[in-house]
């Protein structure tokens, strides 16, 4: 899942507003962004496939520390851990939530290539294999989590029009090379589109109070 995982994002925002929006992003695409790290060192490995247009065009047969169950729990607990050093149990909490709906979302849409354990008993729903159910699935959790966040910004309209464009780009035309460079891809793209909810949620609130 890509767009999606930023519904939770606006959700969570919507909870606790004191967490600032981009972090936010990063935490829910935060499993993701490790991933990316450890396809350029090699650790986890993943090869581009074409057998599989209209979704991810990456064949993931090696994620055990950052797609594995106990590797989402372990990430999740990590920013738990580190958040507390900053703000209220209750924000870390929401912020470790957040990182772990990443798995539970990506769950629904890979193909089973998700490991319970090591890189073992690997488990998906595989909604990927329907791809316009799945982009529908993803639009509405993007603009649901957004709607409920905050009503009627055009500004978060386009970057969510920006960030589809982007995803049917690279479900459905060969533009990822290799591996490490998808990933060199998705690590920029998930610092800029934090970088650009922040700005676009500092336009949009002024000043309102916030913590971490
Ligand atoms: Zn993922």
């Amino acid at each position: 899942m890509f767009i999606g995982h930023y519904g939770v994002a606006f959700a969570f925002k919507r909870v606790e507003r004191r967490i600032p929006l981009w972090l936010l992003f990063v935490a829910v695409q935060f499993v993701d962004v490790v991933w990316s790290v450890l396809i350029l060192l090699g650790v986890e490995k993943a090869r581009i496939t074409r057998a599989f247009r209209g979704s991810l065009p990456l064949d993931l047969y090696y994620m055990p520390y950052t797609h594995s169950l106990p590797g989402a729990i372990g990430w999740s607990a990590l920013a738990y851990v580190v958040c507390r050093f900053f703000t209220s149990r209750r924000a870390s909490l929401l912020i470790a939530l957040a990182v772990f709906s990443h798995w539970i979302l990506d769950l629904i849409v890979h193909r089973p290539d998700l490991p319970l354990y090591d890189n073992a008993r690997k488990v998906g729903f595989a909604l990927w294999n329907y791809p316009v159910p799945a982009l529908a699935l993803e639009v509405a959790l993007y603009f649901g989590g957004l709607w409920f966040y905050r009503k009627g910004s055009a500004g978060f309209a386009v970057l969510g029009a920006f960030i589809l464009a982007i995803q049917v780009a690279a479900f459905w035309f060969p533009i990822l090379p290799t591996p490490k460079i998808a990933a060199v891809i998705f690590l920029v793209g998930y610092i800029q589109l934090a970088a650009a909810a922040n700005w676009l949620d500092r336009k949009n609130s002024g000043s309102e109070p916030q913590l971490a």
